[in-house]
């Protein structure tokens, strides 16, 4: 099992590379075709078993293909529990798209919020995000989301043991109903699959 045969471009491959990950992780050798194929993908993995790039090397290949995104607007979504969590998967994208011309932004509180709306307004590609944060920013007219391609929501089940429940709902509604979903969780607790259902439709059930 290679990365070439996932179905990723050279730019992702060389970044692979780069990065010193030789093959794909069990999670990444499922998630990644699968996601590259438009479906909705529910995936069961800890944080260890390399699930970061396998949502963010098929989130870069699919966003490749379209147009960049326009002043004020987001392609696609990356939501996390926390401000550690969302910095890591920022770095995660910044390291796998190296290679691409896609641009990025990572958003939590504790923060000034001023430079955020700044970043905002010219628009990105890929935006990660704390839930209460990016809330905050919305209602300040930071960006549009009319335009949503796909919506990763990463440890799902922490998110919901934290309370974001509400602040979730009011995210996932503001959203446009055609969209692919990325669910990420350690656990699918009866909570995270009650979240699921209004989440994902048809997904690929992944479990490593
Ligand atoms: P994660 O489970 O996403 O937190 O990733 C855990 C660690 O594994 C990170 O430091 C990644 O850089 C690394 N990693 C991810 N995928 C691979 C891979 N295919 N081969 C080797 N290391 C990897």
């Amino acid at each position: 099992m290679s990365f070439a045969s996932l179905g990723l471009s050279a730019p992702l491959l060389k970044a692979v590379q780069d990065q010193g990950f030789e093959t794909p992780s069990p999670i990444q050798a499922q998630a990644i075709p699968a996601a590259l194929s438009g479906r909705d993908v529910m995936a069961a993995a800890q944080t260890g078993t390399g699930k970061t790039a396998g949502f963010t090397l098929p989130l870069l290949e699919k966003l490749s293909q379209g147009k960049p995104a326009r002043s004020g607007h987001v392609r696609a979504l990356i939501l996390t529990p926390t401000r550690e969590l969302a910095a890591q998967v920022s770095d995660s994208v910044v390291s796998c798209g190296r290679h691409l011309r896609l641009s990025s932004a990572v958003v939590f509180g504790g923060t000034p919020i001023r430079p955020q709306i700044t970043r905002l307004r010219r628009g990105t590609d890929i935006l990660v995000a704390t839930p209460g944060r990016l809330l905050d920013l919305y209602q300040q007219n930071a960006m549009r989301f009319d335009r949503l391609e796909v919506l990763v929501m990463d440890e799902a089940d922490r998110m919901l043991d934290m309370g974001f429940i509400h602040d979730i709902r009011r995210i996932i509604g503001l959203l446009p109903e055609s969209r692919q979903n990325l669910m990420f969780s350690a656990t699918f607790s009866d909570a995270v699959r009650k979240l699921a259902r209004s989440l994902v439709k048809d997904p690929l059930e992944i479990a490593v």
